[in-house]
Formats: C-alpha cells, structure tokens, sequence
C-alpha cells in the first residue's frame, strides 16, 4: 500500500518582509518613534541579508529623549531580517524598562546605554559578521584592530583621509554585559588609544554609532568593508 504522503507546506517565513507597508502599525506607546522604529527595522533587514545579522543575533536602539536618557531598543531574541514594529522596548539611561509590559529588552542594552551617553549619539548599532568574529580572534593578542590607508576610512565621521588612522579596541567577549560595560568604559577614558567609531567584542560583534540611524548605518557599513579587506588581503 503506498504510503500516505503529507501535503508539502510551504516553506516559514524565510525572507523578510519586503517594504514597511506589509508592518502593522506600532503599539501606542511606541507611536511617536515610526520614523526611528522604520529606520532600525530596515537596518535589520539589510544586515539580514548582508549576512551580518542573522538569526536573533545583533541590537539596535536609537536614543529618543535626552532628559532623561530614552532608548528604543530591540527585543530579545527577535529575527533580525523579520522585526516588526512590536519588537522594540523603551530602555531609561541604566537598561531598564520605562514602561510595565514590554518585551524583554536585549541582553546587551547596557552596551547600548553607555555608547548613547555622548549626546552626539543618536542611534548605536551591533552586527555579528563572519569577518569581525574571524578577525577579533586573529587580532586579539594586539588587543585591537588598526586601520589605515583606505580610501573607505573617509565614510567614518570626521575623517577626511585615507591616511586615518583608525583603532578598534577588542574587548573578551562575557555574558556579564555589567562588567563589559565597566571594561568598555574604563578603555573609553583612555585618552592615548581613542575609538570615536566603535569596537569589537572577540568571537562575538562590533558595535557602533551616530548621531542618528543613518550614520550609524552608514558606518556598519564602512567598518564591515574595511574589516573584509583586512581578511581577504590577510588569505592572498
Ligand atoms: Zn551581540
């Protein structure tokens, strides 16, 4: 007797949604951040698809009030080429919720909350590419990666010149983000060694910063490119 076969189903949800129109609107509370909601959900689907934030890997937040100190931040545990308007949580200046019944915010949102206390900062962003996960653990030993003589260099915020520069600081990665915190922040006050871009955690991401979504985005970007440079030209 010829076995039963089941209907095939179609596939889960594997691609993101292609345009925000398909987003249901945000919950009350979050009504007032759309434009940011919007700006951080497409970051999350170009990472998705640039390989740099898959699964439930990476956050972002954009800072939304300045006194006192307001985050949106991505929920926990959300697919970060599917996030929907729902998925984010507004955080006060030390991670915490600023309002009852909201998602868990990401476990990292105090790394978030330090880099948004410049108030030159308006959205802070964290990617878990292949190239910065390989080149934390090459480059850890130098305790962090050196930039420089790239044309690229020039997309990161007030470098003018290929000729820049840029150091990004690599930090052991922990699940106690309090102390990592301590660590990025104590290096932060390090005047001989500066990183106004970013830094990297081994095995594990880079985050980085703007003044709002767009720069930020614009600066993932930039370190992504150079980071790959450095790997590829590292295996010729
Ligand atoms: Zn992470």
């Amino acid at each position: 007797m010829r076995a039963r076969t089941e209907p095939s189903k179609p596939a889960q949800n594997m691609n993101p949604p292609m345009d925000s129109s398909t987003l249901q609107p945000p919950p009350e509370h979050l009504a007032p951040y759309s434009e940011q909601i919007d700006a951080l959900i497409e970051s999350g689907r170009v990472f998705w698809n640039r390989g740099w934030s898959v699964g439930t890997s990476s956050n972002y937040s954009a800072v939304v009030a300045r006194d006192p100190l307001t985050l949106l931040v991505t929920a926990s545990g959300k697919h970060k080429g599917q996030l929907t308007r729902s998925d984010f949580v507004l955080c006060d200046a030390n991670g915490q919720p600023t309002l009852p019944d909201q998602p868990k915010s990401s476990a990292e949102t105090l790394l978030h909350c330090l880099a948004a206390e410049d108030p030159t900062v308006g959205a802070v962003l964290h990617t878990h590419s292949v190239w910065s996960t390989i080149l934390s653990d090459r480059f850890a030993p130098q305790g962090g990666i050196l930039l420089e003589g790239y044309e690229m260099l020039k997309g990161l915020r007030g470098v003018t010149t290929h000729q820049h520069r840029e150091w990004l600081p690599i930090f052991e990665n922990t699940q106690d983000i309090p102390e990592l915190a301590q660590r990025v922040r104590a290096a932060s006050a390090d005047g001989d060694r500066p990183f106004p871009h970013g830094y990297i955690i081994r095995r594990h991401g880079i985050y980085t910063w703007g003044q709002d979504v767009a720069e930020a985005f614009r600066q993932i970007e930039i370190l992504e490119f150079l980071l790959e440079c450095v790997a590829r030209s590292a295996t010729m």
